[in-house]
């Protein structure tokens, strides 16, 4: 279902332009218009979802399967040295279009835009922490 205010939906159906890198029946990939590096492109699935909470696994399966195809399409046409993929899902983890989608960013180098703030907290866990945080997200899987 597509939503009204959605830009990306509104891109999919080509009311709002974007620079095309691949489409197929399920999934569209673009340009993001906020170049972090030379050929970041935006993959998203063709049907509404707000992001990965969402998103149903056949959809998942669909977007994730057509990702090595597109990075490598941009590593063959730019040669970067290697690439981030990324997922921003809520606005805490600075989702600003509710529509779900990956970024893909081939990285060049030192220097080339892109800076992931990531500060570890190795010495906070214990072994036995660690199995404790995994057994309670564990419980939490429904299959
Ligand atoms: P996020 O912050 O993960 O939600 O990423 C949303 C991305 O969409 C940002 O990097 C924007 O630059 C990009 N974006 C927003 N509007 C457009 C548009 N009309 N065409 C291409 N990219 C867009
Ligand atoms: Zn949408």
């Amino acid at each position: 279902m597509k939503h009204e205010d959605c830009i990306f939906c509104k891109i999919v159906d080509g009311v709002i332009p974007s620079a095309k890198v691949y489409e197929d029946d399920k999934v569209y990939a673009f340009l993001d218009i906020s170049q972090v590096t030379k050929g970041h492109t935006l993959v998203i699935p063709k049907e509404h979802t707000k992001n990965i909470y969402e998103t149903d696994p056949e959809t998942a399966k669909e977007l994730f399967s057509r990702i090595p195809v597109i990075a490598n399409a941009i590593r063959d046409a730019y040669q970067p040295l290697g690439m981030n993929i990324l997922n921003n899902n809520e606005a805490a983890a600075e989702q600003s279009v509710f529509h779900l989608h990956v970024h893909l960013i081939p990285r060049y180098g030192e220097g080339d835009g892109y800076k992931p703030n990531w500060i570890t907290h190795t010495e906070d866990y214990t072994s036995d922490d660690l199995q404790d945080v995994a057994k309670i997200i564990h419980e939490q899987i429904q299959q």
